[in-house]
C-alpha cells in the first residue's frame, strides 16, 4: 500500500502559460518570471499554505516533462507538488487555496493509519499475548493434525517482526505471538503451512497440495495476509 496520497491535476489550456519568449530576456515581467526563475535555478521552493490556523510548508518542483500538477502528501505530512515548467508559482499557490480540504483529508488519514501488525515489536505485548497465543495454536494444531497425523517435537511462540510461522528439521514450529491478532481463517491458513512444512520442507507443489486439503482456498488468504 502506498505511504502517501496523489492527485494529478491538468493544466488549463492557454490561461497560465508562461510568457516566455525572446524579449523576457531584455525586459523579465517580474511578477511572475522572478520567481519562477529563481525557483527553476534552485529546483524546488518552499511554500506555506494557512490550514486551521497553521502555516503548513509545502515544497514547489518544475519538471519540464510533467503534463499535469501533481500534489503528493506523505506519512510524515510532507506536502510536495510538480508542477510542469509554463505554469507559474502564482497559479500553484492559488491551486493550494482551493485544495486545502482534500490536503487536510489526506494528512489526517495517513496519520491515523496503522502500521502493519507484523512489523509492529512490542515486548509488553508479547508477554501479554504469548499464552492466548500457544492455547490457540495448540488447540488448531491438534484440530489439523487429526487430518494430516505429522510428528511434532515442540510449538513455541516468538515475538518477530518477519515472519508468522517457521518450521525446523527438527520438527520443532514456531509461530508470532501476533497470530492472535488475526482473523481466524488467516490463523488456520499459517497453522496448516507450517505444519504442512513437517511433510514437506519447500514451498513446491506438493507442498500447496498438502496445504490445499485442507485449505483450499489458500490462495485468498496469502493475499489477505499481506495486508498485516
Ligand atoms: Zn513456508
Amino acid at each position: 500500500m502506498a505511504r502517501f496520497s496523489e492527485k494529478k491535476i491538468s493544466v488549463p489550456h492557454g490561461k497560465i502559460k508562461m510568457r516566455v519568449c525572446n524579449t523576457h530576456l531584455f525586459r523579465p515581467r517580474r511578477a511572475i518570471c522572478g520567481a519562477f526563475y529563481l525557483h527553476d535555478i534552485l529546483g524546488s521552493m518552499q511554500k506555506t499554505v494557512e490550514i486551521d490556523g497553521v502555516d503548513v510548508p509545502y515544497t514547489i518542483r518544475s519538471n519540464s516533462k510533467s503534463k499535469k500538477i501533481s500534489i503528493r502528501v506523505q506519512e510524515g505530512g510532507q506536502i510536495s507538488i510538480t508542477k510542469p515548467t509554463r505554469v507559474s508559482v502564482r497559479y500553484i499557490e492559488n491551486l493550494v487555496e482551493t485544495k486545502k480540504i482534500w490536503i487536510t483529508e489526506q494528512i489526517k488519514t495517513l496519520k491515523n493509519r496503522p502500521k502493519k501488525l507484523l512489523s509492529h515489536y512490542s515486548a509488553k505485548d508479547f508477554d501479554k499475548y504469548k499464552d492466548e497465543a500457544y492455547n490457540l495454536v495448540d488447540a488448531r494444531i491438534s484440530h489439523f493434525n487429526k487430518f494430516y497425523k505429522y510428528d511434532i517435537e515442540r510449538v513455541t511462540i516468538r515475538n518477530q517482526s518477519t515472519r508468522w510461522g517457521s518450521c525446523s528439521r527438527r520438527k520443532n514450529l514456531n509461530f508470532n505471538y501476533k497470530i492472535v491478532l488475526l482473523p481466524s481463517e488467516l490463523q488456520d491458513y499459517i497453522i496448516v503451512h507450517e505444519l504442512c512444512h513437517l511433510a514437506q520442507m519447500n514451498h513446491g507443489k506438493k507442498f500447496w497440495d498438502l496445504v490445499s486439503l485442507q485449505i483450499p482456498d489458500y490462495k485468498d488468504r496469502v493475499l489477505e495476509l499481506k495486508k498485516y
